[in-house]
This record gives C-alpha cells, sequence and structure tokens, in this order.
C-alpha cells in the first residue's frame, strides 16, 4: 500500500453511533490475517475508499 493517508479509528466513533446504540471506541478486536489484538481506536480509517475502511495498523489486513 503507497497511500499513507490515513485517520485513526477514533472517528469511526460518530458512524458506528448511526448504527450501534454502545460506544464501540474501546472494543478490543483481532486481525484475521496476522493474530494482532487492539482497541478499536487504534485502526487506520481510510475515508477516501468506497465508504470507511478500518485496517489493521500492524499487518494492513482489513478489519
Ligand atoms: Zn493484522
Amino acid at each position: 500500500m503507497t497511500d499513507l493517508s490515513y485517520l485513526d479509528g477514533n472517528m469511526l466513533d460518530g458512524p458506528l453511533r448511526e448504527v450501534f446504540a454502545v460506544d464501540l471506541s474501546a472494543t478490543t478486536g483481532r486481525c484475521d490475517t496476522c493474530g494482532m489484538t487492539g482497541p478499536m481506536a487504534g485502526l487506520h480509517v481510510y475515508s477516501h475508499a468506497p465508504g470507511l475502511v478500518g485496517r489493521c495498523p500492524a499487518c494492513s489486513g482489513v478489519m
């Protein structure tokens, strides 16, 4: 991936609030590609994709 213009996972708070009634910003997830675990706020979010795409900060796998 050559374009490194991403936002941190905290920017997902607003869009996810439209779908979920609970705050998911502190939720821990696990990457299926590399197995890294971490908070959703640590994801790299690409907003110039179709919609918002959250990627693992370690391997860039789509979460
Ligand atoms: Zn990963």
